[in-house]
């Protein structure tokens, strides 16, 4: 019989070769999702004014495992270029939208910034490897709790995250570099833009609940005046809480 013949070590190794060859299938599995943004962003090009996102960006797409922040019945289409069920009737975005709306607030090193919408924790996750410090606010008790167990077994520690309703913002850790909202919201909640530094950027889906939303970018001039460019049609699930 073969497990009488062969050496104990090949035992030893199998375990090591089976996980190297995962662990290289989703890297390569991650390496098509990169192709496939960039060529979404190609084919949206007219709407974003560019033909290619920041390559920083995309370099944290391709290092962050989507596949750890997806429940274990959606782990074979993680790497599929769409939003999928996280559970609570919410999802884990689309990762070209995650990776336009890192885009779109331009992250440095040093930057703070601030998420509204938890959820599986993988925007906090990108957004942690393009800056210094991440702030979440997750809604659902449930999600909050099951992300703040996920990021520091991932080795995330520059994130923290709070349960709440992230409509108010997070005043003590204001103001902030760039605020990233992943729910759509009736209006730009006031609270917010106050939150947002001078020379800050947010980005928010506005709109009408489960209609298509538009995704806006606005940003905060050293004056405090708002600027405001419509990106493209998106659609979020709603932003929840007595304000909406
Ligand atoms: N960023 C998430 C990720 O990477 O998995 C996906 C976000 S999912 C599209 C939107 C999330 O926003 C949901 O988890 C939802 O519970 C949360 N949410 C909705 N309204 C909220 C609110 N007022 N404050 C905080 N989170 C809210």
């Amino acid at each position: 019989m073969f497990y009488r013949r062969a050496p104990y070590w090949l035992f030893l190794l199998l375990p090591m070769l089976t996980s190297a060859a995962l662990g290289d299938e989703y890297a390569q599995a991650r390496q098509r999702l990169v192709e496939d943004i960039q060529q979404d962003v190609r084919d949206t090009s007219l709407y974003l004014d560019k033909v290619a996102l920041d390559p920083r960006v995309m370099t944290a797409i391709a290092t962050v495992p989507r596949h750890e922040f997806v429940p274990a019945a959606q782990r074979h289409r993680a790497y599929a270029n769409r939003p999928l069920p996280i559970g609570h009737g919410q999802t884990i975005s689309q990762p070209y939208i995650v990776a336009l709306m890192s885009d779109l607030i331009k992250p440095r090193a040093g930057d703070r910034v601030l998420e509204i919408g938890t959820g599986s924790g993988y925007q906090a996750a990108i957004l942690a490897e393009l800056t210094d410090a991440v702030y979440s606010i997750e809604i659902i008790e449930a999600l909050g709790k099951q992300a703040a167990e996920r990021l520091p077994g991932l080795g995330f520690d520059n994130i923290t995250l709070r349960i709440g309703d992230g409509y108010y913002g997070w005043k003590e850790h204001a103001p902030f570099d760039a605020i990233v909202v992943t729910a759509a919201a009736s209006h730009v909640p006031p609270p917010l833009v106050a939150q947002l530094k001078p020379g800050g950027r947010m980005v928010i889906p506005v709109g009408s609940r489960f209609l298509t939303q538009q995704l806006v970018l606005i940003e905060k001039q050293a004056d405090g005046q708002l600027i405001t460019r419509q990106i493209l049609p998106v659609k979020f699930v709603p932003l929840t809480g007595e304000h909406n």
